[in-house]
């Protein structure tokens, strides 16, 4: 593709782990990528790899749950690469705790980052996506969906996520847009790094044990969900929409 119809593409919370795993698959697939993140420095590094491949790439800072640097961030890259067509809303935090101990503002921060930001970021992108008559939606949700002690946070959101999907594959599929959500297990991520750390387990026992309870044997990667975010945006998948695919090695981690 030329620039006029390569597709332009935004993946949040791509300075690392999943998002940067996505972001060099649909470099690979052929389309620009805005690389964003919290820190546009740490963006810039995941840019410099994709440009030094031949690719075309922007590293935007931006908090997804600030409505107004959203509005910024997209009318930048639109301005930039062009009309963003393809939205992988990535970014995301964890806080755990459980119940009783949790704060509010424990729960009201990984609301803001994946269901505020996300809401955000689409709204902001579906302006382009409508405009152009095809848009792909791509939203990280988890198997925490189904539950999961010490995250009634972080699984509200990731249930919410896939509401929210679904919610949008009926509003905009009229105009050539899907939506859909990846639900990951257990990827190999600073989050699931963090996660071993604050529960006291050293990251080897860690992945160890949750190895054992997924059905092929190996954690995740970034590239395994990248590979999933690569099919919902491919050209020819427009009738696959309001999907929720599991990708945890098994039916759920
Ligand atoms: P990660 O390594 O922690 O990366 C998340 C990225 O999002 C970080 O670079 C982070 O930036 C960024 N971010 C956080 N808040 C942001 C905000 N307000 N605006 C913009 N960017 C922000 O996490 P990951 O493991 O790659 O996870 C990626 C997504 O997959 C998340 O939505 C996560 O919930 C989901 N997921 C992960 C797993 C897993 O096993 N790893 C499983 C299921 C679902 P900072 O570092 O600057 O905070």
């Amino acid at each position: 593709m030329n620039d006029s119809t390569q597709r332009v593409a935004i993946v949040t919370g791509a300075a690392r782990g999943i998002g940067a795993g996505v972001v060099a698959r649909l470099a690979q697939d052929g389309m620009a990528v805005a690389v964003l993140d919290l820190d546009e420095a740490a963006c810039q590094k995941v840019v410099d790899t994709i440009t030094a491949d031949g690719g075309r790439a922007l590293a935007v800072g931006c908090d997804v749950s600030d409505p107004d640097k959203v509005e910024a961030a997209v009318a930048r890259v639109a301005d930039e690469l062009g009309p963003p067509v393809v939205l992988i809303n990535n970014a995301g935090i964890i806080r755990d705790n459980m119940l009783f101990k949790m704060t509010v503002e424990e729960w009201d921060a990984v609301m803001n980052v994946h269901l505020r930001g996300a809401f955000l970021m689409s709204k902001a992108c579906q302006a382009h996506m409508t405009q152009v008559g095809f848009g792909r939606i791509v939203n990280l949700s988890s198997t925490s969906a189904l539950g999961n002690r010490g995250q009634a946070n972080y699984a509200a959101a990731k249930a919410g996520m896939q509401g929210f999907t679904k919610t949008l594959a009926i509003e905009l599929g009229k105009f050539g847009i899907t939506a859909n959500a990846i639900a990951p297990g257990f990827i190999e991520t600073e989050m699931t790094h963090a996660t071993a750390e604050r529960m006291g387990i050293a990251w080897e026992d860690f992945a160890k044990y949750m190895t054992t309870q997924i059905p092929v044997g190996r954690s995740g990667t970034p590239a395994d969900i990248a590979a999933a975010a690569s099919f919902f945006c491919r050209e020819d998948a427009g009738f696959v929409s309001g999907q929720v695919m599991y990708v945890a090695g098994g039916p759920k981690a």
